[in-house]
């Protein structure tokens, strides 16, 4: 029996899955999808939530940092409206144009024989159409998305203004605290909460101690870091508390994790040459 649980630990490749986030991981930031995403969002909260415009950067800075995303935000601080309508507004308009296929990335992951699934806090759509823009839409076994994790169906009437009349005023919580006064909690579920994020790890069957996330986003890094995964900053060099490591950019993921490519290739060997590289490496 020790001798069964040697050899199976022997062949046990380290990791066993690859999490990666969508969004200004897989192209860069400066594709000019972030910035009109954002300009989105600020018009969808003018125009369809009635949102004075002076108010719209501080409030978006302030979802943002405390909710995970303004989405989440918004709906905290009391504003209902249906999910599906933002997302079409926010990421129906998006010059997807800018991101034009990229083969080297789609080589890179296609030779690593491991689970490889993708965790956005965007929609369904949206990562179908980016996947789809970059010529990856084959190289992932799945996504977990928003509507993975609010898969309650979310019934309001794409805007419905009564029901903004009790607003918790953000802005003033934090330049005027009052005692006792505490942030409301969001019905959403996103990165980088870590509920969230565990509840999407046991969706897909991933065991964090044996896979790696990347994501762009310090704090959602940092998340992933305290759930028990190994974690690569992308598009930033300079490794933050949290990151396992950092890479400018996910093109540079081979140089940084050789030993997935290792590790591949031993595979590769046991695959073909059989029972004898096994034996061996039981021995070794
Ligand atoms: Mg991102």
């Amino acid at each position: 029996m020790e001798f069964e649980g040697r050899y199976r630990q022997a062949q046990r490749p380290k990791y066993e899955c690859l999490l990666f986030d969508l969004d200004d991981t897989l192209y860069p930031y400066n594709s000019g999808i972030a910035s009109q995403c954002r300009k989105n969002i600020e018009d969808y909260m003018v125009e369809k939530l009635g949102i004075e415009e002076s108010k719209i950067p501080d409030m978006c800075n302030l979802l943002y940092k405390y909710y995970g995303t303004t989405m989440a935000g918004l709906r905290a601080i009391g504003y209902n409206f249906n999910y599906d309508d933002y997302h079409s507004f926010v990421h129906g308009r998006l010059p997807y144009d800018k991101l034009k296929p990229d083969p080297v990335l789609r080589h890179l992951l296609l030779n690593l024989p491991i689970r490889k699934v993708i965790f956005t806090n965007a929609d369904k759509i949206h990562a179908a159409k980016v996947l789809n823009k970059l010529g990856l839409e084959d190289c992932f076994e799945g996504i977990i998305c928003f509507e993975t994790l609010n898969a309650q169906s979310n019934s309001s009437s794409p805007c419905d203004p009564t029901a903004a009349t009790n607003i918790f005023n953000i802005l003033e919580h934090f330049s005027q605290p009052a005692a006792g006064s505490e942030l409301p909690k969001t019905p959403i579920q996103c990165k980088p909460s870590m509920d969230a994020m565990e509840h999407a790890l046991r969706i897909a069957n991933i065991s964090p101690q044996r896979s790696i996330f990347f994501d762009d986003s310090v704090r959602n890094i940092q998340s992933g870091k305290s759930i028990g995964l190994h974690t690569v900053l992308v598009g930033n060099s300079h490794r933050v508390k949290g990151a396992d490591h950092a890479l400018e950019s996910i093109h540079n993921i081979k140089e940084a994790l050789p030993e997935l490519w290792e590790e591949a290739e031993k595979s590769e060997d046991v695959r073909y040459k059989g029972k004898v590289a096994i034996e061996t490496s039981v021995t070794a």
